[in-house]
């Protein structure tokens, strides 16, 4: 697994971690704050600018009252001046009708060039001025003079009115100069004033300070509760008149103007951010849940692949065949099935070759298993050299190999595999600290034309494998479509073997051999014909490998020995009376231990004695099993049975076993007469066996002699008895009977009757 880098894993720690969504949380906090601190802000701006408004407004109207009333007094200061006889009588009048139309003054006053009172209207609750000097200070005084030199009217400002309370008076000169008549004052109770001016909705919202001369002169509408850190001042323009408004609002008003934005923006803000936390906290969840899931999976996936590690390891095991190492027959069969799956999309050939040790069976038997074992280790050692991608080597059981060939593109390729194969037997295989020889026999079945399926395509090299064995050892066979038919025909005739016995389908025709010494005929063989019911007359060759397979042949055998003694019987007092039969025993019938009892009891039956009868056996049987044989052999020829070694010289160079077995006769194998009037060899061979045989004190007879030349070649140098086609081929007994009784059967006249 590749390593993360740290700063990834610290990162994906830090993401993954509580604390990342606090600091989220924290930070819409801060976000919100700051939006509500920046929106409060401009809310107070705002309500400030409002405040400043109404300022404004309060003090344009306090303007234009002031200066409504200035003049309206200054007009009456005008009348009085162009009209100085006026009695005091119209005065009181004209002054009503002022007081009259605005009701805001406290009182109208004339007052005379010195300063005092004169005339006042209305008179209750004022007559206590009248007389009184209103220069009451210098700078009252100095006010009044000014006023009276330029014509201007004066403003006193905020003062205790002599009626009590707090007024002002507006003093407009009557002339100017050395003209003046004194002043027309109208005087305002502050209260009212203030009534008057402001609303009774500035009234309810706002304190209002009037400063005069920067002192605080009046204080309207004193409020309980102002609003902290509002408050607005605006100067007052009104001539001689040093005025400036500050106004308070109440609570009630700031709230009123305030906006609910930035609570609402504050209350979103955070509530974003409790909701962002908590999505970020709960993808944190499902990350980790995830990281959890992934790492249980990725812990599951090694298990799972240590589990396929181990069912691997025991898919080998149980492939592999324990004693060769190679792969088993059940797994080649999958892996063959599998090839011919590609081979058949990919329109390509596939050879099957069946491996069968020669004469494995009788080394294991004689050598014992141990030895086999380790003769199988060996072989498989040397086959699996030629294992590649191409080619697979597989232990079939028993002696049998398989080989698997791939990709074959023509016969070619299986020719050359089969050298390669043919090439591990050359050298020995060196077992037990000895060597030793061994050669293989191989049928071959070619996918598709000798198999479309596994199953077929085995069966087929199975067969041709046979047919190999058949026609002789260390050799191959390819399967053909007549291998087939022959195989169907050797299963039908296995089957009816069964009844032949029954049935009495078998008969012995007889061949004889012929005493060089006298050229007289003493001894007949035996060979067996099956008379088939559709087929006719079958050779030996045809049904006796089927019935030593299927372990048949010891009744045959038992028939043959009844049958020959029952001619030996049937012969007495004949032109045959004299006549030795030998019959054919394969190994099979030897293992058969009731065998040479049977044999007495037959003979006994018959009343013929046991000199009469020979045995032939090959030589095999005297390397397989040898202490069971030769038991059986030494029973056989106390008996008085003659035993001979059939087909001499093909099988083994071991000729130890002569010395140890109770041997009769030897059987020159056909292979060495046929030509041993031509190669060398064969000569030299046939003449040693001769030899070998006179010096252990056996006789020797020669088999398949067809030609003069063969028999004089015979007679020069010894042998004893010759059998074969130039005498007479095998013939039916009656024949036999009848030959012999004419004399037609010698040497120089073949007798061509007969299979
Ligand atoms: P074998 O014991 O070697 O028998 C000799 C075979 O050679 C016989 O074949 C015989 O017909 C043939 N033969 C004889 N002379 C000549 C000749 O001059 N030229 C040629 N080309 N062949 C000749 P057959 O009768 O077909 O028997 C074949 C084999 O069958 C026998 O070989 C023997 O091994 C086996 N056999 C025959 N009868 C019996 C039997 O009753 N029991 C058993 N177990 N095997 C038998
Ligand atoms: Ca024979
Ligand atoms: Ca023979």
């Amino acid at each position: 697994m590749a390593q993360t880098p740290p700063t990834n894993n610290i990162l994906a720690r830090a993401l993954l971690s509580p604390v990342f969504a606090a600091l989220i949380l924290l930070a819409f906090l801060a976000l919100a704050s700051g939006l509500r601190y920046g929106m409060t802000r401009q809310d107070t701006n705002q309500i400030q600018a409002n405040l400043a408004n109404e300022a404004v407004a309060l003090v344009d109207h306090l303007e234009r009252e002031f200066t409504i009333h200035a003049e309206a007094i200054s007009r009456m200061a005008a009348r009085l001046k162009v009209v100085p006889e006026t009695t005091e009588a119209s005065w009181r009048a004209d002054a009503r009708s002022y007081l009259d139309d605005f009701g805001v003054y406290q009182a109208i006053e004339w007052i005379d060039r010195d300063f005092v009172i004169r005339w006042l209207e209305p008179v209750s609750g004022n007559q206590d001025v009248v007389g009184y000097n209103v220069a009451f200070s210098d700078r009252r005084r100095e006010a009044l003079e000014t006023a009276r030199t330029t014509g201007q009217y004066d403003i006193s400002g905020i003062i205790d009115l002599k009626q009590g309370g707090k007024g002002l008076v507006i003093y407009a000169p009557v002339g100017t100069g050395a003209g003046n008549n004194g002043f027309i004052a109208g005087v305002f109770r502050i209260e009212t004033l203030v009534e008057q001016l402001l609303t009774s909705r500035v009234l309810q919202s706002f304190q209002v300070d009037v400063q005069d001369n920067g002192e605080l002169g009046y204080r309207l509408n004193g409020l309980t509760e102002t609003s902290e850190g509002f408050a607005h001042t605006e100067t007052v323009n009104i001539p001689t008149l040093d005025w400036t408004l500050t106004i308070r609002p109440s609570e009630t008003w700031v709230a009123s103007h305030r906006s609910a934005w930035p609570w609402v923006t504050f209350t979103a803000v955070v509530l974003m951010g409790l909701l962002t936390s908590l999505t970020t906290l709960l993808a944190q969840l499902i990350l980790k849940r995830n990281r959890a899931l992934l790492k249980t999976r990725r812990e599951l996936e090694q298990e799972i692949d240590q589990r396929k590690v181990i069912q691997q390891d025991l898919a080998r095991l149980e492939s592999t065949d324990t004693l060769t190492g190679l792969a088993n027959r059940r797994f080649f069969m999958e892996d063959l099935s599998h090839t011919l799956g590609i081979a058949r999309r990919q329109n390509r050939q596939v050879a099957l070759v069946m491996l069968d040790l020669d004469r494995f069976q009788m080394l294991n038997d004689s050598l014992g298993h141990q030895f086999g074992d380790e003769l199988l280790a060996r072989v498989a050692e040397r086959l699996n050299t030629l294992s590649n991608e191409r080619i697979m080597v597989a232990y079939s059981g028993g002696d049998e190999f398989m080989f698997c060939q791939q990709q074959v593109e023509a016969v070619d390729d299986v020719i050359h595999l089969l050298g390669q194969i043919k090439q591990c037997f050359e050298a020995p295989f060196e077992v037990q600290d000895e060597n030793h020889r061994i050669t293989a026999t191989m049928g071959v079945a070619v996918y598709p034309q000798s198999g479309k399926d596994a199953d077929t395509l085995l069966r087929n090299a199975d067969i041709a494998l046979y047919r190999a064995k058949e026609q002789g050892r260390n050799s191959y066979q390819f399967y053909t479509e007549g291998m087939q038919e022959r195989e169907v025909n050797r299963l039908e005739l296995d089957k009816d073997l069964d009844m032949a016995l029954a049935n009495n389908e078998f008969v012995l025709y007889f061949q004889p051999q012929v005493d060089l010494g006298t050229g007289e005929i003493y001894s007949v063989e035996a060979l067996i014909r099956w008379q088939h019911p559709r087929r006719g007359l079958l050779p030996p060759v045809e049904f006796i490998p089927l019935a030593e397979e299927s372990g048949r042949i010891t009744d045959i055998g038992r028939w043959v020995v009844a049958a020959a003694c029952r001619q030996l019987a049937a012969w007495k007092g004949t032109a045959c009376g004299n006549l030795r039969i030998a019959i054919n025993l394969s190994g099979r019938e030897l293992d058969d231990d009731r065998l040479v009892d049977d044999i007495r009891e037959t003979l006994a039956a018959e009343h013929v004695p046991a000199n009469r009868l020979e045995v032939e056996l090959t030589e095999e049987i005297f390397i397989q099993n040898i202490e069971h044989n030769r038991n059986q052999l030494s029973r056989l020829h106390d008996l008085g049975v003659n035993l001979a070694i059939d087909d001499f010289g093909v099988g083994y160079s071991s000729l130890g076993y002569l010395r140890d077995f109770p041997v009769d006769l030897l059987k020159i194998d056909r292979s060495f007469i046929t030509s041993v009037t031509e190669r060398h060899d064969d000569a030299v061979i046939t003449r040693a066996v001769i030899n070998l045989a006179h010096n252990l004190g056996i006789q020797v007879i020669a088999e398949g002699v067809e030609k003069e030349e063969q028999l004089t070649f015979l007679r020069q140098h010894g042998c004893n008895l010759v059998q074969g086609y130039l005498i007479s081929r095998p013939i039916p007994a009656v024949e036999l009977e009848k030959a012999l009784s004419e004399g037609t059967l010698g040497l120089g006249t073949p007798e061509r009757s007969g299979l």
